[in-house]
């Protein structure tokens, strides 16, 4: 991972590799950003450039011997935590790691639900717990490898528990020489203040269309059409604008099939509702998923279209046609029990139950809902 792989942020790059050079770089920092924005990618190619034996102002050289080790995701001196559902007490990150670091190789852009679904633990939370942060404090009290820096990456370090967040604290205030400790995370408010006062924050935000289209165009070889398209949707998030783009060779449009079975829920017209359960019977596994997303990112836009308007709203031009329709469906609508039901269907899909009776179950859920506002 280089700075030049991570879309967007140039001011954060800049920023970055100029604390190195100024021998400036705080030993406990906190990385900020929303899901899918870039700052797990970031926080690694910052290390990258720490170690560098000869970087340019730019980015970390890429033929040093360190930065061989940071090409084979191999680097001794460079650790990660992650929060883990645990099966055993004394379970930490660690039995995770080869796991873990496959997914991270695959997609920087990682969610913590992608990570909950690789573990094969999408149902349960996965937290870092106080056994974790006792191994933090382990392996960075371990001299360094190659003699330089140590760094550790806390991925989701808002997954702490509170006895997890306490023993750490002490690392931040007095870290050890040469260690480097960098808590990646969606939001301050998430974290004790006692944690958030000792970070110095590094503020990733959201990423810009332009990049994420940007983004599609070059790696994933999206047309810029449909590339500007999933960029609006996705909202600042690659990994759904990604999850989206290529994951088209529907036989259907998602837009098409919500709008029918949105509307098949409204209007309890059960035989458009039977029709539209029969086509998503049709669908993989992952295309269900996929769908589920995009229903789920729908119903979010929707509210911002009905209480920011819809200038605020991130609809393409066919899906805003609906969305003005949709909405007053949307304005007192139980939005936690909407979630519960997509998100249920999700976990649903996971565990292979049938789509065609999963979907219909979905659909009497929506239609209760649909008729308790009316
Ligand atoms: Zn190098």
């Amino acid at each position: 991972m280089f700075f030049k792989d991570i879309l967007g942020h140039t001011e954060i790059k800049d920023q970055l590799t100029q604390s190195v050079k100024d021998g400036h770089v705080g030993h406990a920092l906190m990385f900020l950003g929303p899901e899918g924005s870039g700052a797990l990618p970031m926080a690694i190619a910052f290390s990258g450039y720490i170690f560098c034996e000869n970087p340019t102002d730019e980015d970390r050289c890429g033929v040093c011997t360190s930065c061989v080790q940071m090409n084979a995701w191999s680097h001794p001196d460079l650790h990660f935590s992650f929060p883990v559902v645990k099966q055993k007490k004394s379970e930490t990150a660690d039995k995770h790691a080869k796991n873990f670091l496959g997914l991270l190789k695959e997609d920087p852009y990682m969610t913590l639900k992608s990570w909950e679904l690789a573990m094969g633990e999408e149902k349960k939370k996965s937290i870092i717990s106080a056994e974790e942060s006792q191994e933090i404090i382990r392996s960075l009290s371990l001299k360094s490898f190659k003699g330089g820096h140590k760094i550790m990456i806390v991925w989701r370090a808002d997954k702490m528990n509170i006895s997890a967040a306490n023993k750490l604290l002490k690392t931040l205030e007095e870290p050890t020489q040469k260690t480097i400790v960098i808590l990646v995370a969606v939001s301050p408010e998430d974290f004790l203040p006692t944690i958030v006062s000792r970070t110095q924050k590094v503020n990733c935000g959201k990423l810009k269309d332009s990049d994420i289209a940007h983004g599609l165009e070059n790696q994933y070889q999206i047309d810029p059409i449909s590339a500007k398209k999933y960029a609006h949707i996705s909202d600042g998030n690659f990994y759904l604008a990604r999850m989206l783009a290529t994951h088209k060779e529907q036989p259907t449009d998602y837009l098409d099939i919500f709008t029918r079975w949105m509307r098949a829920c409204v209007t309890s017209k059960m035989p458009d509702m039977l029709a539209v359960c029969e086509k998503i019977g049709t669908y993989t596994k992952d295309q269900q998923q996929y769908f589920l997303e995009y229903c789920l990112q729908f119903l979010h836009q929707s509210i911002v279209y009905v209480h920011l308007g819809e200038g605020a709203a991130r609809f393409d031009d066919e899906a805003l046609d609906f969305a003005r329709k949709f909405a007053p469906y949307m304005e007192k609508a139980d939005i936690e029990g909407f979630e519960k039901i997509f998100s249920d269907g999700h976990y649903m899909v996971e565990r292979n139950i049938n789509p065609q009776l999963l979907f219909l179950k979905m659909s009497q859920d929506m239609m209760k809902l649909f008729k308790a506002k009316s």
